[in-house]
């Protein structure tokens, strides 16, 4: 299972409830070494790990600086 997580806010995506969460660093970082292991052991599962993503407010945060943007530009 991959897990969805997003360092910048620690935040974690909940596939069961399609929602972020609030999830602390210390935990995925655990999670991450978990998965080393078992890679290192059984090989390479590209199924297995934690990915990197855009959580709900990086989405937040980049709508907001492209609409700011957009003001600036259509600004006289
Ligand atoms: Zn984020």
């Amino acid at each position: 299972m991959t897990i969805c997580y997003c360092s910048l806010h620690a935040r974690l995506f909940i596939w069961a409830q399609h929602t972020w969460a609030d999830f602390p660093r210390e935990t995925i970082m655990k999670i991450q070494r978990y998965y080393n292991i078992i890679r290192s052991t059984r090989g390479e599962d590209p199924s297995l790990g934690v990915v990197e993503a855009a959580c709900d407010e990086c989405i937040q945060s980049i709508q907001y600086i492209y609409g700011t943007a957009l003001n600036d530009i259509d600004s006289p």
